[in-house]
């Protein structure tokens, strides 16, 4: 592997992950039996999703950059985005608003027997005519893969003729059943054809990859002299290509940032922080000693964790007297729902289970012992109820069922959807930033705090709710009958 090739391999092949497991969490954490688990594959499935809409994510909000989504133009409707998404985001995070510059290439029957390049080419300068973008992503799609188009040719010939860089996004969906497959092909675009190698070192610059999100890592950051670099959502093409010259990287999760951070290093020197993201506590300490040895700050550090210990105990004790003991629930991607039960350990909520949309059986980093779950199992003890599903809400609805926690903590609006039915408070954590850090774990608290007033509201749409599932299914105990079976 490596920049040279025009694709990154999925991540099946490359980090071993699997889209379903039932059992305890510590078993998934031994790197001994990670070749044992192979549940790549399901038997029946209730719905999916695309990477390309995980690329999308990445490429839709670079500002002063355009997206040609060379697919049909189904495929083009799971584009998650739109103007307000993109104005919102940005005065949240104190910046100009901007626009989206997405155009579908719209191949058709015709084109998948005859090839789609010629449209692809005409996409492409629609494209540059319109918006005067100084980056172009070229997303795939199933279409464009299985016909066989040249994008990468195509992207040659039309940055020399158009003079921007035109980078291919290889995020077709029927390559990988892990969508987050389309964050690193997303990057992995991004590294060959957009950053470039730094001229000096910005020794207070710190990497940040996030979503859109709220400016809360600059406070963070500030208290021992640093600033973040918040990328790539909401970033400029200009900003991208620095990125090789900040003092270290982080990631909001692990999911999210585990391949860019890893080949950054790699290929420019940008040391990858392994301690996991600063949610909770005990990781925001050794998320910023961490970082404090890349950037000579071990002089301070200590006296900052200190102060912020003693700034939050008020609130936090307050927070842990009404919350303690409350039941809890996390469905989330991959690493996101350890940050989450980092927090919720800090809160004093019992974790009763835990749900991710599939699991990185590796990590893209050498260090094995750094991996998210393993460091939350450390922290908290095993969980005993941990199962790894991709969606499919006919297995959530009956693992909530037997779990029956008072408040679930989800990262997708869906879910939320799926607990007001079951009459479960739900905490959408749709923007992950206000989550992290010391103020993070407090936020987290009063959301939940408050949450829990909801209650009487829901348990009545619960009883007005009807689920369409056969009395066939619904006797049957176990979520995962058509795996096992
Ligand atoms: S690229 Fe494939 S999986 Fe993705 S939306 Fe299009 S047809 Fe569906």
């Amino acid at each position: 592997m490596g920049l040279q090739q025009s694709e990154v391999p999925v991540r099946e092949n490359r980090l071993k992950s699997i889209i379903y497991y039932s059992g305890n969490a510590a078993a998934l954490t031994d790197p001994q039996k990670a070749d044992s688990f192979v549940h790549k594959e399901r038997s029946y499935s209730q719905c999916s999703d695309c990477a390309q809409m995980c690329a999308g994510t990445i490429t839709y909000f670079v500002r002063n950059a355009a997206v040609v989504v060379h697919s049909p133009m189904g495929c083009f409707a799971n584009t998650p985005v739109n103007d307000t998404q993109f104005r919102n985001a940005s005065l949240e995070r104190g910046q100009d608003p901007d626009r989206v510059h997405v155009l579908c290439s719209n191949i058709s029957e015709n084109d998948t027997v005859y090839g789609g390049i010629r449209k692809l080419q005409k996409a492409v300068q629609e494209c540059y005519d319109r918006f005067r973008p100084e980056a172009i992503f070229v997303h795939s799609s199933c279409a464009a893969g299985i016909v066989g188009d040249d994008i990468e040719d195509t992207a040659a010939d039309m940055e020399k003729k158009l003079g921007v860089p035109v980078v291919p996004v290889y995020c077709e969906g029927f390559k990988s059943k892990i969508w987050s497959s389309g964050f690193d092909a997303a990057y992995h675009g991004i590294l060959r054809k957009i950053v470039k190698p730094a001229e000096h070192r910005q020794k207070d610059l710190v990497n940040i990859f996030n979503f859109l999100g709220s400016d809360t890592f600059t406070p963070l950051l500030g208290k021992i002299g640093l600033r973040p670099n918040y990328l790539v959502p909401l970033a400029s093409v200009e900003t991208i290509s620095h990125m090789s010259e900040a003092a270290c990287s982080s990631q909001i999760c692990e999911t999210l940032g585990t391949y860019v951070t890893k080949e950054l290093e790699d290929n420019y020197g940008v040391p990858k922080v392994k301690t996991p993201a600063p949610f909770g506590i005990e990781w925001t300490d050794n998320w910023l000693r961490e970082i404090a040895g890349y950037t000579g700050k071990e002089n301070i550090v200590e006296e900052v964790i200190r102060t912020e210990h003693e700034r939050i105990r008020p609130q936090l004790e307050e927070l842990r007297t009404v919350l303690k003991g409350k039941k809890v629930y996390i469905f989330a991607g991959d690493s996101y729902a350890h940050n989450v039960g980092s927090i919720v350990r800090d809160l004093g909520m019992e974790l009763v289970g835990m749900t991710t949309l599939h699991h990185d059986m590796h990590s893209d980093s050498s260090e094995t012992g750094k991996d998210t779950l393993a460091e939350l199992v450390k922290l908290y003890g095993d969980i005993e109820h941990y199962t790894v599903c991709n969606k499919q809400p006919y297995q959530v609805k009956k693992i909530i069922e037997e779990l029956r926690p008072d408040v679930m903590i989800v990262r997708h609006m869906n879910m939320t959807i799926l607990g007001g039915k079951l009459g479960i408070p739900s905490l959408l954590e749709g923007e992950t930033n206000i989550s992290a850090g010391y103020d993070g774990v407090i936020t987290t608290g009063k959301r939940i705090r408050n949450l829990m007033e909801t209650r009487g509201i829901l348990k009545t749409l619960k009883e007005y709710n009807q689920f369409p599932y056969s009395k066939w299914w619904t006797d049957q105990e176990d979520p995962f009958y058509f795996e096992k079976k």
